[in-house]
């Protein structure tokens, strides 16, 4: 029997599922209310009389999504959770306790279609893009993580403190590229602003260089986080990382991006891995690469975020060392741009994106 997925109705359509039952109307109040929270399933709602939790277990589902498997990393820092939609497709979300609070990065599609060749996340193509609400169910089972039911009564606002037990932040980094599915990105972040407080400025979206998905985000006009994929420092070396730049030229995404945080005068942040070719040969991460990309970011506002890639197994490439990584941030420096690498979260837990679902979908177990 399919399950009716009470975050999917509208609150007039919970009311009549609840009337249905023949229950009063106030119990779709405290079922909403406990959804709002992350409850992952009736057994929790201990307001709901026991037999009622019983009979909407076998007729009802909460949330757009089920954790199948939850990681946490030795340091007790990063949490990962590998998700079940309602039609059998996995999704990634991870939850990152850091110094400034509590971060969650979402996947805005099951798969990818962009065909990166470092990323795990696209070797099963796309599968579909996802809903709002399927997104939005990513960031209350962050939130239940980290507050279960010990909820006071007033309304969760998210302070930045890392001390507080709410989501503070969000990044659309998951699997999937958010501007393939912008309006649904975009119904998403206005919906965690307006539900959950979380701030505009909180918000980070990253693309690989979706033009006219810059353009759309723009033409929104909130004040959020951009972040470029942009791995190599020009054109010719993209196109062996990344299918996109066949589409769109870096000076083209560059031109969209920087109009973009112009606007909104934010810094725009620069994702860049690096990685070696298959015999250990520095591809991206060489002297003559880290001068191209300072020529390409002087004078601009903006992070450059050295990422040294994460092992994946169907993929050929290699991390570079530490050394070469400390020297490829050095010249970014000496050059005047800020650079700075980004902390490997979650390591034994498998973090390059897309390999849990990966592991999972073709069956192979991830665990050591
Ligand atoms: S890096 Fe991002 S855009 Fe590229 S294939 Fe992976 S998920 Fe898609």
């Amino acid at each position: 029997m399919t399950k009716t997925i009470l975050f999917d109705l509208t609150n007039a359509e919970l009311e009549k599922f609840v009337t249905d039952m023949g229950q009063p109307k106030f119990r779709a109040k405290q079922i909403s209310e406990w959804m709002s929270r992350g409850a992952p399933d009736f057994s929790v709602m201990k307001n709901l009389p026991e037999k009622l939790r019983q009979d909407l277990d076998e007729c009802a589902q909460t949330l757009l999504v089920r954790v199948i498997k939850k990681l946490e990393s030795s340091d007790g820092e990063t949490t990962k959770f590998l998700l079940e939609l309602s039609d059998g497709e996995k999704i990634e979300c991870v939850l990152m306790r850091t110094s400034y609070g509590n971060s969650v990065c979402v996947s805005s599609q099951a798969g990818c279609a962009m065909g990166c060749k470092f990323c795990a996340s696209t070797l099963l193509g796309l599968k579909r893009n996802l809903t709002v609400n399927e997104i939005f169910s990513q960031i209350l089972v962050a939130q239940w993580e980290l507050r279960g039911d010990k909820f006071s009564e007033k309304p969760i606002r998210p302070n930045g403190d890392a001390n507080n037990n709410d989501v503070s932040h969000i990044v659309v980094m998951g699997t999937g590229e958010p501007l393939q599915n912008t309006q649904n990105v975009i119904g998403f972040i206005e919906r965690a602003n307006t539900d959950m407080g979380i701030g505009w400025r909180r918000i980070t979206v990253s693309t690989c260089g979706i033009v006219p998905g810059i353009e759309d985000l723009i033409a929104w006009g909130r004040p959020i986080n951009l972040a470029i994929s942009l791995h190599a420092p020009n054109d010719e070396l993209r196109k062996k990382l990344m299918p996109i730049a066949n589409k769109y030229t870096i000076a083209q995404v560059m031109d969209a991006a920087w109009r973009f945080t112009d606007t909104h005068n934010r810094q725009l942040m620069i994702e860049y891995l690096l990685v070696g070719d298959a015999n250990g040969n520095l591809l991206n991460a060489t002297t003559e690469c880290a001068n191209e990309l300072s020529e390409l970011l002087r004078g601009k506002n903006c992070m450059v975020n050295l990422i040294p890639w994460n092992a994946v197994a169907e993929r050929e490439f290699t991390s570079p060392s530490g050394n070469a990584v400390h020297r490829f941030q050095d010249i970014l420096i000496k050059n005047g741009i800020h650079a700075r690498i980004r902390r490997e979260r979650g390591n034994d837990i498998g973090s390059a994106c897309g390999q849990l679902r990966l592991n999972n979908t073709k069956g192979v177990s991830d665990e050591t």
